[in-house]
């Protein structure tokens, strides 16, 4: 299976000798799209974090470290684009925040590049292809759908 090898040496045990296994902080409200987005990336190994809104999000940032930012935009109380403004202008601003955007929300994506997003994952998403979009994104890619 392609993606296994890694196993050989993310095994878990947090050797600090070893490669660090990605960590991803997710903000998102639905506790559905929360347990399925979890569920999904620890089964890929990563580590994972996540906010059901915007109160604290600098402070988790600064202390979890995170590799990738999965970020939705219809929250209730600031949305996505207004704590995208305050990540870019924290200490954190380069860190990668991919936007989730919602399918009947067309306007969002192109709107959420052009806000600074490194890319954006359509919701609802697609479980088989979500991980490796997601690793997509931790390489450096910029996702446009
Ligand atoms: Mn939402």
């Amino acid at each position: 299976m392609p993606g296994d090898s890694q196993d050989c040496t993310d095994n878990g045990y947090g050797f600090s000798t070893e490669p660090s296994v990605p960590k991803i902080l997710i903000i998102e409200d639905s506790p559905d799209n929360m347990k399925l987005f979890r569920t999904l990336l620890t089964l890929k190994g990563y580590q994972v974090s996540g906010l059901g809104g915007g109160e604290g999000l600098l402070e988790e940032i600064e202390q979890g470290n995170p590799d990738l930012v999965l970020m939705d935009i219809q929250l209730p109380g600031k949305d996505g684009f207004a704590l995208l403004r305050e990540i870019r202008g924290s200490p954190f601003g380069t860190i990668r925040v991919i936007a989730l955007t919602a399918h009947a929300m067309t306007g969002d994506r192109e709107r959420a590049l052009q806000a600074g997003f490194d890319g954006y994952i359509t919701k609802p998403i697609d479980v088989k292809s979500f991980p490796d979009q997601v690793q997509r994104a931790l390489r450096g890619e910029r996702l446009t759908g």
